[in-house]
Formats: structure tokens, C-alpha cells, sequence
């Protein structure tokens, strides 16, 4: 079913304690990306799960480039890099916003068009800090946001407040 074929992707993330510094639990999603059917699921579901119709599948830097393409391809619709500062060699929209500590800039390229409906992805919603700011680029740009999707959700980090609209194929 679905639901096994979702348990046994989300069976694959290999947590790390301590990584990349003392407290954290990181999340590695490297075992699910080696895994061919778990990729197939998560790309499929990833677009199951969108509440509404889109043009355009855009990633955030850098592990949502992998599932924005997968589910891209899945559903034949392209895929636009939202990218860290600096990046892009032509960058049409930047967006600055606060981080825990400092500042950063997020930016498009050209080909995200006003008025694309756009499916939003990342790998994890953690605290929302930078679907919060992917969503303000989308929308700076002029775009549709129909819907932000991750393949997973950190419980506890706040997330879900900053970014509600999220919808998530497991939580950890
Ligand atoms: P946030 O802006 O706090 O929601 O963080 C989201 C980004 O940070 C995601 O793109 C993740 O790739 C990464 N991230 C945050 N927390 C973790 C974690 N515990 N393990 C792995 N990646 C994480």
C-alpha cells in the first residue's frame, strides 16, 4: 500500500547524533536516495500530496534540488533552483532574510515567470526559516505559491507554525 511503501522510505533516514555539532540529531537522507523504489515513492507522493494544481516544481539549496527534480520528472512539469546568494549566474529575484545567526539571501533565475503556480519543495521542515524565506521569493517574483511540500517533518523545532501550509510524507 501507500502507506508501507511511505513507512519503508522513512525507515531509510539514518540519524547521525551530534552531527554537524554537539544536540543535533541530523537526518541523513542518503540511504532513502540510494534506494530506488523509496526515490520513486517519495517522488510520486511528493506530488500526490500538493493541495493544488502547479506549472513549475522549485527546490531550495541543496538537498531540495534532488526531490524538486525527481518529482518534476515524475509529473513532467520543469524544475527552477531557488539558490544561496551568489549562485546563479543570473539571478532575477533575491529575497534577504535573518538566520539564527546572521543574515542570508535566497535568489531565482529568470525562468520562474509572475503568474507560474509553483510547487515548492524541500527535504526537511525543521524550524521554517527557510521555507519562510523560499515562499516570500516565490511570491516577490510574482508567482502562485499552490503548495509547499517536504518529504519530512522534525517535531518539536517549530516548523509547522512559521510555515502551516506545509505537507509532509512522514515526521521524525
Ligand atoms: P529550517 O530552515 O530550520 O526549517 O531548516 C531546513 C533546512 O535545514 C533543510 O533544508 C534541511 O536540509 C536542514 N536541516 C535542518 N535540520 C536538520 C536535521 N536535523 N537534519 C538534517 N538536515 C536538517
Amino acid at each position: 500500500s501507500d502507506a508501507d511503501s511511505i513507512a519503508y522510505a522513512r525507515s531509510l533516514i539514518r540519524t547521525i547524533a551530534d552531527y554537524p555539532k554537539p544536540g543535533v540529531q541530523f537526518r541523513d537522507i542518503t540511504p532513502l536516495l540510494a534506494d530506488g523504489q523509496a526515490m520513486q515513492t517519495v517522488a510520486e507522493a511528493l506530488i500526490s500530496q500538493a493541495n493544488s494544481e502547479f506549472d513549475v516544481v522549485a527546490g531550495v539549496e541543496a538537498r531540495g534540488f534532488i526531490f524538486a527534480g525527481a518529482a518534476a520528472a515524475v509529473c513532467g512539469r520543469g524544475m527552477v533552483p531557488i539558490r544561496k546568494q551568489g549562485k546563479l549566474p543570473m539571478p532575477a529575484h533575491r529575497l534577504a532574510y535573518d538566520k539564527e545567526y546572521g543574515h542570508d539571501a535566497l535568489e531565482v533565475s529568470p525562468e520562474l515567470e509572475a503568474g507560474m503556480r509553483v510547487l515548492l519543495i524541500d527535504d526537511i521542515l525543521a524550524t521554517g526559516g527557510t521555507l519562510k524565506a523560499g515562499a516570500e521569493l516565490m511570491r516577490l517574483a510574482g508567482a502562485e505559491l499552490a503548495s509547499i511540500g517536504v518529504v519530512m517533518e522534525l517535531q518539536g523545532l517549530g516548523g509547522r507554525t512559521v510555515v502551516p501550509e506545509t505537507k509532509a510524507l512522514f515526521s521524525l
